[in-house]
């Protein structure tokens, strides 16, 4: 991969230089990739081939680039855990396990034969193959995130997969150095292997096992002193001294992969009440850190490949979008589940990412994969990278086109068994059920008005439904949730997130559905109070002013 870079030219302070680079080019080819109505992770991996070695100009180091993507890595693999528990992870097992193996090995196999057409060796074959199989967490989570799907039953599933391939991934590289010499040698001593492989499992389960018995006493524990502690820089710094200590602590102490580290921090915190201000205190740094992983895969990238090896970037692109996505939808299908869960796990695993280049740099390492090998596997990652957001539109308007949006709406209810639709009108639709949604609630019952909930908290709406109430599961935001509510013919609707902006699309969208229906919304501050009145809410409650106004009359003369 070295023949073309442009020279390098060392700078006192390389990570300033990326990440102020990084991000000012990722900003601007980013804002006219949404001009041009693309994904804007076009724009971010162009910006990555800029400050890559492969073009003139400023070129970004690339160790540090890596690192930084790792952080990204963390930090969206966290923030999955944030939403996900441990009960949603055993629930999936049933489709995940068998699923990620027999895709696994089906895309290695493919790997395999190509390698074979190319004339190189069983030992790159396998690894080329392996490269290929395992999907990018931060692509997945993208995707599943910008259609709000992370907490969807088809959400879990593919989540759920690529822990499994994750794992898988974790054991693929500490096996490897001592795979590679069997191979070559054609027999060898089989005992460094069994060693090897006894020493992975034992730590991973060991780390389980620390992670679920010390982790829930102490992480929400530690949560909630930093909450006390009032200063909302301390509680920021908790979350991800969390996150950050965990996935650190998961490599050095037990070799397990960051993203795994991650992930477990993430899913025990989920079982704090403090989760949603966790979740949200981090999301920036989140968004920036993702952003930087894109314009790390775009330094990688030698674009001399497509005129070198044109034929071998086909096939491997082919292999990692058709011969993955095929292999997932008949394994999803053959377990019962229907197309468009099928559809959705094949797309959204249908690229290639992190590991690949973790394996690829592992296998140039062991020289077993040669420069030609490791780019033919960034240009498949890029490629496959770019097309996701098209796969995912294209699956999208063919299940369109093959049903009606009540089918749609009905099969999507019942493929997500929580949602149960909802029968009755003239209710009131309660949007958010935390401090002020669960008061009003209540006042509702007494008055015997009905009501349906519509909650982003699996385990509000868990709750809800044990108590009878109808409540549906989602992001109000997404107008398919507000039509499952039966906007169409309720007589309230009261938004009580604390986000007035994020309320405000809400109302814009249900007053231009229904002009008669009654909106109050809550807000915190004057400028949120006004953005929702413009939008067409009917009353806006102000937070802060109803507390002002209830401590002064308490004051007495
Ligand atoms: P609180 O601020 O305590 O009244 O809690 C607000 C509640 O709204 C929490 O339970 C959140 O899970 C929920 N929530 C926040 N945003 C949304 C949304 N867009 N759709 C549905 N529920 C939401």
């Amino acid at each position: 991969m070295s023949s073309s870079q442009a020279p390098v030219i060392t700078s006192a302070h390389p990570l300033i230089d990326i990440i102020a680079i990084g991000l000012v080019l990722a900003f601007l080819f980013g804002l006219i990739a949404n001009r041009i109505k693309i994904s804007p992770i076009v724009g971010y991996l162009i910006a990555g081939l800029i400050i890559g070695p492969y073009t003139p100009g400023f070129v970004a180091d690339n160790h540090v680039a890596r690192q930084l993507a790792e952080i990204g890595v963390i930090l969206l693999m966290f923030g999955v855990g944030l939403h996900f528990s441990f009960k949603d992870l055993l629930a999936v097992k049933s489709i995940a396990v068998p699923g990620a193996i027999v895709q696994l090995t089906f895309s290695t196999l493919l790997g395999i034969g190509l390698s074979t057409l190319m004339g190189w060796p069983l030992a790159s074959g396998i690894i080329f193959g392996l490269c290929l199989s395992t999907a990018s967490t931060v692509v997945l989570l993208r995707a599943l995130e910008e259609r709000q799907l992370i907490e969807s039953k088809r959400g879990q599933i593919a989540i759920g997969w690529l822990i499994v391939e994750d794992l898988v991934m974790v054991f693929t590289l500490v096996l490897l150095p001592a795979v590679i010499p069997i191979l070559h040698q054609g027999s060898g001593n089989l005992w460094p292997l069994i060693f090897d492989l006894s020493l992975t499992l034992g730590k991973v389960a060991l780390f389980i096992i620390v992670m679920l018995t010390l982790g829930p006493k102490i992480i929400p524990w530690l949560l909630a002193k930093s909450a006390g502690t009032g200063s909302r820089e301390l509680f920021t710094l908790c979350v991800l001294a969390i996150a950050m200590g965990i996935a650190f602590g998961s490599v050095a102490l037990f070799q397990v992969s960051f993203a795994l580290g991650a992930f477990f921090a993430g899913m025990i915190l989920n079982e704090s009440d403090l989760s949603h201000r966790a979740a949200h205190d981090t999301l920036p740094l989140r968004d920036a850190f993702a952003v930087l992983f894109f314009v790390s895969v775009g330094m990688l990238f030698n674009p001399k490949i497509i005129i070198t090896s044109p034929l071998g970037v086909l096939a491997t692109i082919s292999i990692i979008i058709l011969g993955k996505s095929i292999a997932a939808y008949i394994i999803v299908r053959l377990m019962k589940h229907s197309k468009r869960t099928a559809l959705l796990i094949s797309v959204s695993l249908a690229q290639i990412g992190e590991f690949a280049f973790i394996l690829a740099t592992l296998g140039g390492s062991l020289g077993v994969l040669n420069d030609e090998t490791q780019s033919l596997i960034v240009a498949g990652a890029i490629f496959s990278i770019l097309l996701n957001p098209l796969v995912f539109t294209l699956a999208e308007r063919y299940l369109q086109s093959t049903k009606t949006i009540e089918e749609q709406i009905i099969e999507k209810a019942i493929e997500e068994e929580s949602q149960i639709p909802v029968t009755i009108c003239n209710h009131a639709i309660l949007i958010g059920y935390g401090r002020v949604g669960s008061l009003i609630g209540a006042a509702l019952h007494n008055q015997h008005i009905p009501l349906v909930v519509i909650e982003s908290s699996r385990n509000r709406v868990e709750e809800l439904r044990s108590q009878g109430i109808n409540a549906i599961l989602g992001n109000a935001a997404n107008h398919e949730i507000l039509a499952l509510a039966r906007l169409d013919c309720a007589r309230w609707l009261l938004l009580t997130t604390p986000n007035g902006y994020e309320s405000g699309e809400i109302v814009s969208f249900a007053r231009s559905q229904r002009p008669d229906l009654e909106i109050i919304a809550r807000a915190h501050y004057d400028d949120e109070v006004d953005y929702l009145n413009e939008r067409g809410a009917t009353e806006v409650v102000m937070g802060e002013r109803e507390i002002a106004y209830c401590m002064a009359k308490l004051i007495k003369n």
